[in-house]
């Protein structure tokens, strides 16, 4: 069966409801790279056709993020999901999904308020609002989403729980570049000494699960671990260096048997995210 495209929530809706059988839904921003094609092959192989949407959405960027400059592959985007099997592809324009009089948006609670909300109010709102009104058009099984975006999978998590989504939503392992760098589509916009250095991100975390595996339990010790590897890069300038409660999102200084380790950093007018969740492998 070929890719359809659709532009409006009605048309999603409609041709949602006309593919007989489960639907595997795999939200995104676009300038796909093999870490978004993780998901879509994950939702192919549990469910009997996957949906997938591209929207640079405007309503999760701050005044002085990086909208104008986000990348943006429609083409090659449209070539992968095709190759990869996608029955179904949601590609709105902003003004389908905010037209206007748009005024009533979802709102998280204090799991929201923390790391990148902290650093980006508004932030989950905009993310909260657009996955409701993806859902909402699309009426998956199940969507996927990356432990990329740790703070994103456990709020939309509590979202669906909170507000009865029926949609499962099941958190994909991280995909990364041969030398350890998390795949993003911002990754491009790093000049070729800043991505010499990225990797610094993932030896932070190998650092931590070092430590983890030789016993080390204290959220404050791993997380000045990670700052320390992560001063050794010049060009890597941290936002926050994170060792929180992988459910609540709080911080923890002492003992914990579970941890998410998680930081944003900059490089230059790049911020990269990357976490770990501690013990490895037990993910969100
Ligand atoms: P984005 O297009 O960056 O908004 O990402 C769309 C989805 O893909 C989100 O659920 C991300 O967490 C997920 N994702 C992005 N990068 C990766 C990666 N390197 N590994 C796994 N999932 C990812």
């Amino acid at each position: 069966m070929s890719l359809a495209v659709v532009v409006t929530p009605g048309e999603a809706r409609a041709a949602r409801r006309a593919l007989g059988g489960s639907v595997g839904f795999v939200p995104t921003m676009g300038a796909l790279h093999a870490g978004h094609l993780a998901l879509v092959r994950r939702a192919r192989g549990e469910n009997a056709h996957v949906a997938a949407s591209v929207f640079v959405n405007p309503a999760q960027f701050g005044p002085r993020e990086d909208l104008a400059s986000y990348p943006r592959t429609p083409e090659r985007d449209l070539d992968l999901l095709e190759k990869e099997g996608v029955a179904l592809l949601f590609a709105p324009e902003p003004g389908a999904m905010y037209p206007p009089g748009f005024e009533t948006w979802v709102q998280p609670g204090p799991l929201g308020a923390r790391l990148e909300g902290e650093r980006r109010p508004g932030h989950f709102r905009g993310v909260l609002t657009v996955v409701a009104k993806l859902l909402q058009a699309l009426e998956p099984d199940r969507a996927y989403f990356g432990q990329k975006d740790a703070q994103q999978a456990v709020l939309i998590r509590r979202m669906a729980r909170d507000l009865d989504f029926a949609a499962e939503v099941v958190v994909c392992p991280i995909v990364r570049e041969a030398d350890g760098l998390a795949m993003s589509s911002r990754n491009v916009n790093l000049s070729p000494q800043e991505r010499r250095a990225a990797p610094v991100l993932r030896r932070a975390l190998v650092a931590a699960a070092v430590a983890w595996e030789a016993g080390e339990r204290r959220g404050d010790v791993l997380r000045r671990l990670a700052l320390t590897v992560l001063a050794t890069e010049p060009l890597a300038k941290p936002d926050y260096v994170s060792a929180a409660d992988p459910s609540t999102l709080i911080e923890i200084d002492g003992p914990s048997e579970r941890l998410l380790l998680s930081m944003a950093v900059r490089f230059g007018a790049t911020r990269l995210l990357d976490n770990a969740v501690f013990p490895e492998g037990s993910g969100l």
